[in-house]
């Protein structure tokens, strides 16, 4: 087939879509109306002209033969008159191999990202037109014809040079207790919403934010929070082991919405901090603070706040449940397979295989962190040797040397390694030459009090940070 008459063809195959003779390209996008009002240039992807990789100068000659009639020329020479070419209509080649994706055109339709500049006047189904970016033929340029379609025009009103948003914002009894101010988008950019707790309904006035110095209206629909505040139930654990402290009500441990595992408290003249006199506190009680729950209603009184606390540095937490490396199993009791814990005043016993592997967790009961009133989330102790403690450390690493820190088991407990320790001083560091590491390597090593130290080095992906 001639290349000529290929490109008479009015549709292009590979794409299925129709296109014009004319070079120009005719597209369509979803827009937000305040992109719109605010005359941003949005990344959109439409319809752009692609060479195809058959008019490609590199691949040209795979899929073209010269044309055999004029020799390439173009042009033939009868009776010394220059005709154009009849067998090549003058493009001087011949189709040589088929093209599957442009049916031998040299260009498809494909979508691509470009900036579309976007302004206030704009209407819903305006077609805005981009001078040039539609497809190229000999230096030749279409334009790129695109319908605008808004497609959250139902969602505003505009009275006068008031633009009211018709989508009634939710917010929830914590939002409105907490006055969580929420963000809305206005002509004039992001502004910020505030609450009250007085009425269901409240349509807020955002001042100078419409169009033309009008204003932005928008209404918000709340979950009143009871006169009274409610109860919160939260876990602090004290690594410290502090006997007074001061705490910001973010750093209790919600059990729905962890924020930290271990918290730190300093001392700090904020009226926002909560300061708690915890003088003869143990691990395993539960202390009412009065009136520092959730806020109440105006007028009303706030909830009370219960905390459990946790005393030391051998708590740990993981998935909400609690892990006390505290517990210690004699002899007599691994032997017997039951243990009797004082937990909330209260005797606790639980059972737990015979003879069980060292360094096994076992579970106590629902008796870890609060979630509310009624229900706690599992504890567990580890099983360990009454006297004479042995570590057993695996470290995965791609490292060739590394520095472990052997009292933070913490850390390692995080990156799913095993390694429990104590907070005995192994001299808390150790460096390891992991050079020349094949598969594994084990390390037999003693602290100052004797006991054994065994450190597994496998080699894996580096999860020592
Ligand atoms: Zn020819
Ligand atoms: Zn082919
Ligand atoms: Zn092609």
């Amino acid at each position: 087939m001639e290349v000529n008459n290929l490109f008479k063809k009015t549709y292009i195959k590979a794409n299925n879509i129709k296109v014009n003779l004319d070079l120009d390209i005719n597209d369509s996008i979803d827009v937000n109306y305040i992109d719109i009002l605010r005359n941003k240039t949005i990344e959109k992807e439409v319809l752009q002209s692609v060479t195809c990789v058959c008019h490609d100068p590199k691949y040209y000659n795979e899929y073209y033969d010269k044309c055999p009639k004029c020799e390439g020329n173009g042009e033939v020479l009868i009776s010394n008159n220059t005709l154009i070419c009849n067998h090549c209509h003058g493009s001087k080649s011949v189709v040589k191999h088929h093209c599957s994706i442009c049916d031998n055109i040299g260009s498809y339709l494909s979508r691509k990202k470009i900036n579309v500049p976007l302004n206030e006047s704009i209407k819903d189904k305006d077609i805005i037109t981009l001078d040039g970016l539609g497809k190229k033929e000999k230096g030749n340029f279409g334009n790129l014809n695109l319908t605008i379609n808004i497609i959250d025009l139902e969602h505003y009103q505009i009275k006068d040079n008031d633009l009211y948003y018709k989508r009634i914002i939710p917010y929830t009894q914590k939002e409105v207790a907490n006055r969580v101010s929420k963000q809305v988008e206005t002509p004039k950019g992001f502004r910020k919403i505030n609450v009250d707790d007085k009425d269901e309904y409240q349509v807020i006035r955002l001042e100078d934010s419409g169009i033309n110095g009008g204003d932005f209206y928008v209404a918000v629909k709340k979950e009143l929070p009871p006169i009274r505040g409610n109860d919160v139930y939260a876990n602090v654990i004290l690594k410290e082991g502090l006997y007074k402290f001061y705490l910001k009500k973010e750093d209790l441990y919600d059990v729905d919405k962890p924020l930290k595992e271990v918290h730190y408290f300093k001392p700090l003249n904020d009226p926002n901090y909560l300061y708690l006199d915890l003088d003869n506190l143990t691990s395993y009680q539960v202390i009412k603070i009065n009136n520092k729950g959730e806020k109440g209603r105006h007028g009303g009184s706030n909830g009370d706040l219960y905390l459990k606390v946790f005393i030391g540095d051998k708590f740990l937490v993981n998935n909400n449940n609690l892990y006390d490396l505290n517990i210690e199993f004699s002899d007599s009791e691994l032997n017997l397979g039951k243990k009797i814990l004082s937990l909330y005043n209260e005797k606790v016993t639980f059972s737990f295989p015979k003879e069980l592997k060292e360094f096994s967790f076992v579970k106590v009961g629902s008796l870890g962190l609060i979630k509310n009133k009624l229900e706690n989330k599992d504890l567990f102790a580890l099983i360990k040797p009454g006297n004479k403690y042995l570590y057993k450390i695996s470290v995965m690493t791609n490292k060739s040397k590394g520095t472990i820190f052997i009292t933070d088991y913490h850390h390692f407990f995080n990156e799913m390694v095993e390694a429990y320790t104590s907070s005995v001083n192994l001299d808390n560091y150790l460096t390891l030459d992991f050079k020349g590491l094949k598969k594994s390597r084990v390390y037999h090593l003693n602290d100052q009090y004797g006991n054994d130290v065994v450190i597994t080095l496998i080699k894996g992906s580096d999860i020592n940070g």
